[in-house]
């Protein structure tokens, strides 16, 4: 298992580590079938969708907040509810096939580290399946 340190910059963001994720898998090789993308956190999540148009990371994160608003009545004393009901949402791992030691994504997918209650220093645990 490889492990990749992110910092956030906001609150609530979509940071798209493809290329950070694929550095890892490339010297793998042939040996990799499929890799795990895990975030150990209960307030963060990964997520994959498009990355062509920044537009749709931006919808996501704008639309989950109007889903779980911060503002709203939770019984969780923290103060960061909504991130852990968002990062609920998203889910804390993806799967991902590899091919010739490339990720198999679509054309237009990407996958996002989302930070629901940052700005943090995370990990994403990379682990590969062959
Ligand atoms: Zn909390």
């Amino acid at each position: 298992m490889e492990r990749l340190q992110i910092k956030t910059g906001g609150r609530n963001q979509l940071l798209d580590v493809t290329e950070q994720i694929a550095r890892l898998v490339r010297p793998h090789g042939k040996d990799a079938k499929a890799v795990m993308v895990y975030v150990p956190h209960t307030t963060a999540g990964i997520l994959i969708n498009e990355c062509a148009d920044p537009c749709v990371a931006a919808d996501i994160l704008e639309h989950l907040e109007m889903l779980v608003p911060p503002s709203a009545s939770y019984r969780h004393s923290e103060g960061n509810s909504d991130a852990h009901i968002k990062a609920s949402i998203v889910g804390s791992s993806v799967l991902v096939p590899v091919t010739g030691g490339e990720l198999s994504l679509g054309t237009w997918q990407g996958i996002f580290f989302a930070e629901f209650d940052g700005p943090r220093s995370r990990h994403v645990y990379v682990t590969f399946l062959s």
